[in-house]
């Protein structure tokens, strides 16, 4: 049942092909192109584009914390045993990025690809460690849905145009939402994020913001006293009125420097590396929690309403 008009030529070559390697007939159902993705965004991606033609593995559970996912035998197989992998690349996964290497099929590194909001190769940065989350920045996550389709594209030639397609919508999409960042975030009254883990640095870099996290680009449980210090004086001294902390991680450093900068708020933001239970329940998915997170960081910067 195929869905594309191809030349008679190209469907008996098919079937040579398919023959050959031993895939069945021409015109029996095919199986769907076995798809292992890293974490939430990554399967997200896949999942729009290859649509009905895929089935995606997302080999980080819900709720788990993907940066040190440790993965179970059952995932390992799904992951050995896709036809395709993706995953972010440049150790963001280390586990993960190393049991793929055991892949007999191809697997496709994200991060190497993509170009930041100067133009730089996001794998090129070196100072503290390699920022994975090229997610929140609508911009880079419409490059690595390009990545995505064209990882589906050589793994399964035959669907290249319904992945090229599903890929231009979402794209759509994605310039979409880039635009409404970009509107939200102008004119606001403060350009500072104070975050828990610094999950945000492509999208203020992108919208002209600045964000200081009490950990770097990995969460880390057990904040520097000092670090906690100069981010509640660096609080006061902008006027900052919010202290972000995500669902994953121990809501207490939060609290704690939101209360030594003088009683500010504290705000959830999603780093959207895995979805909670919660969200999973509330059917959220990549936009919803992208537009969510964006009504935050506009109200905690004191940004004109929305028109
Ligand atoms: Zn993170």
């Amino acid at each position: 049942m195929r869905r594309r008009r191809v030349p008679l030529v190209a469907l008996l070559i098919a079937a040579a092909v398919g023959s050959t390697l031993g895939a069945g007939p021409a015109g029996a159902a095919r199986s769907k192109l076995s798809v292992a993705a890293a974490f939430y965004p990554v399967a997200f991606a896949a999942q729009r584009v290859g649509g009905a033609r895929v089935d995606v593995t997302n080999l980080t559970p819900v709720g788990a914390e993907p940066h040190d996912l440790e993965l179970d035998s059952d995932q390992l197989d799904r992951l050995l045993d896709a036809k395709v992998a993706f995953v972010l690349g440049s150790d963001f996964q280390p586990a993960v990025e190393s049991a793929a290497d055991r892949r007999d099929g191809p697997t496709v590194e994200l991060l190497p690809e993509l170009v930041d909001a100067r133009g730089k190769k996001v794998a090129d940065e070196g100072e503290g460690g390699l920022d994975p989350h090229v997610w929140l920045d609508p911009v880079l996550m419409s490059q690595l849905v390009g990545e995505v389709e064209r990882g589906l594209a050589a793994a399964d030639p035959r669907d290249s145009a319904t992945y090229e397609k599903n890929a231009q919508a979402l794209q759509d999409q994605l310039a979409a939402l880039d635009a409404r960042y970009r509107a939200r975030l102008t004119g606001c009254a403060r350009n500072l994020l104070v975050t828990s883990h610094e999950a945000f640095g492509y999208v203020a870099s992108r919208y002209g913001l600045r964000q200081e996290g009490v950990a770097g680009i990995s969460p880390d449980p057990e904040p520097d006293p000092k670090r906690l210090g100069e981010l509640a004086q660096l609080a006061r001294d902008h006027g900052v009125t919010t202290v972000f902390t995500e669902e994953a991680v121990s809501p207490r450093v939060a609290q704690t420097l939101a209360r030594d900068a003088g009683g500010l708020e504290t705000e959830v933001l999603s780093p959207l590396e895995s979805l909670t239970t919660k969200e999973r329940a509330a059917k959220a998915g990549y936009f919803t929690l992208m537009n969510a997170n964006l009504d935050k960081i506009a109200n905690a910067l004191g940004c004109p309403p929305r028109s």
